[in-house]
């Protein structure tokens, strides 16, 4: 399932103008409701893009996963048995040392998006709620623990912005830099986005730990984003092994 240890191990086969492909994905968003799907898989020396159609004969589509957070996203597994499919519907082959690698920075920087929105939304609901919600015959924000808590989260968030905006800089420039940046970014983003929406949470205290708001679900989503795309642990590999020019 970790694409950074077991690279593409679904393998397509060219057999005629078709392509057969096996492999199997333990979490895949939205194939639930997917009609298409893009599954990055090799092909002889090579890397490629085969595009399958929900009903093909060979692909099994599994049960709606429960998860954490993310309640609108509808997650499954996918299995692929010698599913049959024009070449037609193939992109590649692609120079197999550069596709896995690029995916995930894309993947990493969508995902750098999403701490940043789940940390904005978080914010406001504790500001707001700070600023009118009252315990002992004043806003909450006037007792100074309540206040720092919030000039934190505000500093992380805004640091994480800024951080997220230089990274797509460079993506966008192909700087030589943009790799170990994003990494950089992925452990700082992630991690701040579970620490302010916990933040969030405490200052809204019982009304918060109550399902349906921002905070409570925020806190829940924000998880994700340290597992998904290159996790926090695998990122803090790779910012070491570019420091030291390994990569
Ligand atoms: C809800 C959900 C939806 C997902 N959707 C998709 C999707 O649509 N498409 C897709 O491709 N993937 C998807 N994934 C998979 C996701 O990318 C993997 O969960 C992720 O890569 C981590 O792999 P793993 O869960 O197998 O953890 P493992 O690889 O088992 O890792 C376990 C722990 O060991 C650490 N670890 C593992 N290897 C190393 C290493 N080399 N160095 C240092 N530490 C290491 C990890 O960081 C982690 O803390 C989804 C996952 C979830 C939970």
């Amino acid at each position: 399932m970790n694409v950074d240890n077991e690279p593409l191990k679904t393998i397509g086969t060219i057999q005629g103008q078709d392509v057969m492909i096996s492999g199997t994905k333990s979490f895949v968003i939205n194939a639930p409701i997917a009609n298409w799907f893009a599954v990055a898989g090799s092909l002889g020396d090579a890397c490629a893009i085969f595009l399958i159609q929900k009903g093909s004969p060979g692909l099994t589509i599994g049960n709606r996963l429960n998860t954490l957070g993310f309640d609108a996203a509808a997650i499954s597994g996918i299995d692929l048995v010698d599913c049959r499919i024009p070449r037609s519907q193939v992109i590649g082959p692609i120079d197999a040392r550069k596709m896995p690698g690029r995916i995930r920075l894309w993947e990493n920087q969508s995902l750098l998006g999403c701490c940043n929105g789940l940390m904005k939304a978080a914010y406001e609901e504790a500001k707001h709620h700070a600023k009118t919600h009252k315990s002992g015959g004043k806003p909450v924000i006037a007792y100074q623990e309540v206040g720092f808590k919030l000039s934190e989260m505000l500093t992380r968030l805004q640091a994480s912005q800024l951080l997220a905006a230089r990274t797509a800089g460079t993506m966008e420039t192909n700087d030589s830099e943009a790799e170990s940046l994003m990494w950089c970014a992925k452990v700082f983003c992630a991690e701040a986005a579970e620490n302010v929406t916990g933040n969030a949470l405490q200052i809204l205290s019982g009304a918060g730990y109550i399902s349906g708001n921002a905070s409570e679900r925020a806190y829940r989503c924000a998880k994700f984003c340290q597992i998904a795309g290159t996790s926090t642990e695998i990122s803090r590999v790779k910012i070491g092994d570019a420091a030291l020019g390994y990569s």
